[in-house]
């Protein structure tokens, strides 16, 4: 029989975790975060140290194996911004509308040609032990217009992926995580973690 890894999910986002838990079905069991524990102050010059520092807090408050993501989109156009600073584009509050109204008004004027951009996701698995798994996915597109659709979360009404037929992630619904950067994150990360135990 195999033992699938228990890792406790870092992520206070439920937005997040729900798409975490839908990519790590059956290869992965998880533990939600406690709700009690601090926010952790993400203030690490890389995706990778931002989920080091999510990992790690989790890690060591519940002497379990955690599991954490950080996500960036970079826009050509704008030399990789907002990048490790998604989240706080538009302030300090993480407010996803403003985050994205900042974004659309950085672009304002820029042709469809030069609006191409990435989301890129590092997950990362902190032991108790101080071992840690980490994978890396990515997803290429560009920038809409206008916001488009009511589904996913963050920037996605405003992200359509080379990959699909036009629409952004926010008219996909599930199909969202075949080709997102954080279903490949995770799926990669599942292959590791099994290719470890
Ligand atoms: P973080 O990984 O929670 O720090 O997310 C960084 C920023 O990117 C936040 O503003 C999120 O709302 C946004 N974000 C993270 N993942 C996604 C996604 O899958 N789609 C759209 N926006 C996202």
């Amino acid at each position: 029989m195999t033992v699938r890894p228990r890792l406790v999910v870092a992520s206070a986002n439920p937005d997040k975790v729900a798409e975490i838990s839908l990519v790590l079905k059956g290869l992965v069991e998880l533990e939600p975060r406690p709700p009690d524990l601090p926010d952790v102050v993400e203030d690490g010059d890389t995706l990778e140290d931002n989920a080091r520092l999510k990992a790690v807090a989790v890690c060591e408050a519940t002497g379990r194996a955690a599991v954490a993501d950080d996500t960036g989109l970079e826009v050509d156009v704008l030399g990789g911004a907002p990048g490790v600073r998604s989240a706080r584009y538009a302030g300090d509050n993480g407010d996803s509308a403003a985050n994205t109204a900042r974004l659309l008004s950085e672009l304002h004027g820029i042709p469809a040609g030069r609006r191409t951009a990435r989301f890129r996701t590092v997950a990362l698995v902190r032991r108790p032990d101080g071992t840690e798994v980490m994978a890396t996915g990515t997803v290429e597109g560009r920038i809409a217009e206008a916001p488009i659709g009511d589904g996913g979360f963050g920037y996605d009404p405003v992200f359509v992926p080379v990959e699909g037929d036009g629409r952004t992630f926010a008219e996909m619904g599930d199909e969202k995580h075949n080709i997102s950067h954080r279903g490949r994150a995770f799926r990669i990360l599942a292959r590791r973690l099994a290719a470890y135990d």
